[in-house]
């Protein structure tokens, strides 16, 4: 049987065996292991990727947002606006703080921060927002940032699944005040390990950063303020920067996947492709009866938007039960999935005590969602066994 996994790093990495150990080489020559010209030329080529005047290379996406936070000096009392479906960390640094994640229900379309929802949640404590473009496709960024600035909030994108997105024609990450890339190995730039990057417009804000980087040391053992140990390797940063070189095919060959998996699909019985507005229009509920009839909605990619498609995630309408079905089914024919997320942020143990925030959307997408292999180097035989598998499901469902 056809093995597809849900991500195959090998087939990523392995052409590149000869560069990656030459790069390992080099740096162990240099005696360089800590910071230096690595570091810096990896941050020059993330600037010039994404259009940004500085970047800070940093040990993880998680802690390119809490360094974030700690220069805009969030903590003890604040508020910080946050999508209660993303991944954990989006939340879990605003927590670490001591200020309140304060949960905002999300688009059923595009899975991003519900501008709607946002704009009832702010507080006279609110301080920031983090939007999340989760898997690929960014955030409504314009309604975000207007309530940002009608209210006197900053900005930091969560663009961990999402560096090289477009939102009419603007690069994630460099529209609000700050921007986090992750380089964890499942990320579109996908590392050796753990790494991250932010990029910012505002040279204070990037001095700030810098100095909380290597423990808020600035000169040589003064502290004026309390950092930590947030720095990325040089051996890294090193085998990062050939994997950049080849950044645009792998994105450019995952647009292609998730477009033949739509062709593919939207001519089978069942499947349709989520089709009613934006999530700037969309406070009606005059779809939830259209869409229960579906068995599987595909993602929609807006036409304002450039998606990376870091995850292609379908829907399954109801209770968890159908999406489970077909986990379950396609696991067993070994087509890797996988659901992202199963418990909205505002449902975790660890929130509990801070977050009476309802976000109905949400939690059914938790019990809806299912994603299917995207990466660069599936190949045409791979995509049409899960195709195929998906089809003979709904069949004989
Ligand atoms: C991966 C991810 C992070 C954290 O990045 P790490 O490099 O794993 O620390 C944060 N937010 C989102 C949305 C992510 O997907």
């Amino acid at each position: 049987m056809l093995n597809v996994p849900l991500l195959d790093t090998w087939a990523q990495n392995g052409p590149l065996e000869n560069e990656l150990e030459a790069v390992f080489s080099r740096i162990l020559k240099s005696g360089r292991y800590i910071l230096g010209p690595e570091v810096e030329a990896f941050e020059k080529e993330i600037c010039d990727f994404t259009n940004s005047t500085h970047s800070l290379a940093v040990s993880s996406g998680t802690d390119a947002l809490l360094i974030s936070l700690m220069a805009l000096g969030i903590g003890e009392g604040d508020e910080v606006l946050v999508p209660s479906f993303t991944f954990f960390a989006t939340a879990g640094c605003v927590r670490r703080l001591g200020a309140r994640p304060v949960f905002v229900d999300v688009c059923p379309v595009c899975f991003n921060l519900d501008p709607h929802d946002l704009a009832g949640k702010i507080s006279p404590r609110s301080k920031a927002i983090i939007p999340v473009h989760l898997f690929g496709q960014m955030a409504a960024m314009n309604e975000i940032l207007e309530i940002a600035n009608e209210h006197n909030l900053r900005v930091i994108e969560d663009a961990a699944q999402s560096m090289g997105s477009l939102y009419n024609g603007q690069q994630a990450g460099t529209l609000g005040d700050f921007g986090t890339f992750s380089f964890f190995p499942s990320k579109n730039l996908g590392g050796f390990g753990d790494c991250g990057m932010l990029v910012t417009n505002n040279p204070q804000l990037f001095e700030k950063a810098k100095i909380l980087r290597v423990h808020g040391m600035e000169p040589k053992y003064y502290h004026s303020f309390i950092g930590g140990n947030f720095r990325a390797d040089p051996l890294q940063c090193g085998l990062l920067r050939i994997k950049l070189q080849h950044y645009e095919e792998y994105c450019r060959q995952r647009r292609d996947n998730a477009q033949q998996y739509i062709d593919l699909m939207s001519n089978i019985a069942g499947i349709t492709q989520a089709n009613y507005p934006h999530c700037q229009c969309s406070n009606s509920d005059s779809t939830a009866n259209e869409e229960s009839e579906r068995k599987i909605i595909l993602p929609l990619e807006y036409p304002h938007n450039q998606s990376i498609w870091n995850q292609f995630t379908l829907r399954i309408p109801g209770d968890g039960s159908p999406r489970d079905k077909l986990k379950a089914y396609l696991s067993a024919q070994n087509i890797g999935c996988e659901v992202y997320y199963p418990v909205p942020l505002h449902q975790q143990e660890c929130f509990l005590d801070c977050a009476p925030d309802e976000c109905p959307v949400a939690t059914q997408l938790s019990k809806e969602v299912l994603s299917i292999p995207v990466y660069p180097e599936l190949n045409r035989q791979q995509l049409e066994a899960v195709v195929n598998s998906i089809a003979s499901f709904l069949k004989n469902d």
